[in-house]
């Protein structure tokens, strides 16, 4: 659950192609996908599109129309797996209908269930885990040739870096660009290492090179995407080894102009080196998802977290030191195995004592498969589990509006990103700190991509609204 999880409305998302070429699809394969889970998911479906689209395919936006339907899937939870099963029986008609059409799953829960996923759901054909795409075109000439086909093979050396991802449901402006695969953290809680495997990191020149073609191609933000990007760490052949800083900078270096972030961090592993880095360009957006997880050291201990509640709070303060008015995101699990309510407690004290400005939460859901279905009791009972998380709930929605009323008053910088999904008469983009700001269209020279200073009048928990300064 590092990688931030793509927001509820996003999920399920169908990816669809560009209006411009839609003419020369017309007796092309067709293909449609849908993602499901954290931004690295969506990452990867821009990596089959382009996978597909080299092997002739191209994309749909109506599933009705397509020879080959796939769902990339996430497995961090019950919830979002139950997801999958449900859309899966919204095929069941139509492939009644059009035997002949396919259905592939991919992802972590395809890799988690790997060929037992054809014995739960009789509607699949092809099961696809997150190293094994490349293999998809002959997968599918399998299927066709009715046989069910899987592939969930994990590699130690696939990062997809040669493969140009094709942008979906693109705004054009801001895009994923994955830096490296797998997780080498054994959090107790967490399906990725088993479904991701183990973490390698992709070529620095690739990554910079992808950047410089998103720039030249008219964005103006890139997210550098890993489950541990602090982790990162790559060894050219000649030449010195690249850490995150050193990408960060080369990333940075391309222009002025390009804006870039980076999910997720790691409190274990975040060096003071990439905080400098980030404070010595203002091209490097001041804004930091940083999962704490829990607020009591025995809890992360037991998550096997590597640090402490001391540990982070002093992370934090560096943050704070290094780049003054960094923003400050978060994930929490609260119920977690053996959680005592004193330790419920030391979660909403480490809440209030750091004041995140915005946190994904979530109950403990076990996983299985994961150290802590094998070792531990899921011991804490879900009314419980319900009220703490109301709990942490209302405490962040409280800081979450703080944080945005405090900007009240001040002048920011937007990278318009395009019309507010509100009123088409307001622009929409976010901050350096990664705040959602909507103000109204005023002058000639603002369009997505162009950068403008915003004064903010008003705010939400959520957005904050302004007018054009000067
Ligand atoms: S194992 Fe830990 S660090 Fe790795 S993805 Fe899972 S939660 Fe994140």
């Amino acid at each position: 659950m590092e990688q931030k999880y793509i927001d509820e409305a996003r999920q399920g998302e169908a990816y669809y192609a560009p209006q411009a070429d839609v003419a020369g699809q017309i007796n092309k394969k067709k293909f449609y996908i849908e993602s499901y889970g954290c931004q690295m998911n969506f990452s990867d479906s821009e990596i089959v599109a382009s996978i597909l689209q080299s092997e002739g395919y191209a994309a749909t936006p109506r599933f009705e129309e397509a020879q080959l339907v796939l769902l990339n899937t996430c497995s961090i939870r019950e919830k979002a797996e139950q997801t999958v099963r449900n859309r899966l029986q919204s095929f069941r008609k139509i492939k009644e209908q059009q035997p002949s059409m396919l259905i592939g799953v991919l992802g972590c829960m395809a890799e988690r269930l790997k060929a037992k996923f054809l014995e739960e759901e009789k509607l699949v054909d092809i099961v696809v885990g997150p190293d094994a795409y490349r293999s998809l075109p002959s997968l599918v000439a399998e299927a066709e040739g009715g046989q069910k086909a899987v592939n969930v093979l994990l590699s130690r050396e696939e990062t997809y870096a040669d493969i140009s991802p094709v942008r979906l449901q693109s705004n054009g402006i801001s895009a994923f660009v994955s830096i490296m695969r797998g997780c080498n953290n054994m959090c107790t809680f967490c399906v990725v290492p088993f479904t991701r495997g183990r973490e390698r990191s992709r070529d620095a020149g690739s990554i910079v090179s992808e950047c410089q073609a998103l720039f030249d191609a008219g964005y103006r933000e890139v997210t550098l995407l890993g489950q541990n990007v602090d982790s990162y760490y790559y060894s050219p052949i000649d030449g010195a080894p690249i850490t995150f800083a050193k990408l960060l900078s080369s990333v940075a270096d391309l222009s002025p102009l390009l804006r870039v972030r980076f999910s997720t961090s790691h409190p274990k592993d975040i060096t003071d080196e990439v905080l400098h880095t980030m404070a010595a360009y203002p091209n490097i957006c001041n804004y930091i998802h940083l999962p704490v997880q829990s607020g009591n050291t025995r809890i992360l201990q037991h998550m096997n977290r590597t640090y402490t509640r001391e540990w982070y709070l002093h992370k934090v303060s560096r943050i704070r030191e290094i780049i003054p008015g960094c923003g400050l995101s978060t994930d929490i699990i609260t119920g977690f195995c053996s959680e005592t309510e004193a330790e419920h407690q030391d979660t909403l004290s480490l809440m209030e004592a750091v004041k995140f400005d915005m946190a994904y939460m979530f109950a403990y859901s076990e996983r299985p498969g994961t150290l802590a279905a094998r070792r531990f009791t899921d011991d804490v009972p879900e009314d419980v589990k319900k009220r703490r998380l109301n709990e942490i709930i209302d405490l962040q929605n409280q800081h979450s509006r703080q944080s945005y009323a405090q900007d009240v008053g001040t002048v920011c910088q937007v990278l318009i990103e395009g019309d507010s999904k509100r009123s088409a008469t307001d622009w929409c983009g976010r901050n350096s700190q990664n705040k959602m700001v909507v103000f109204p269209k005023t002058h000639a020279d603002e369009a997505p991509g162009t950068y403008v200073d915003v004064k903010i009048l008003h705010a939400t928990s959520a957005t904050l609204i302004g007018e054009r300064n000067g």
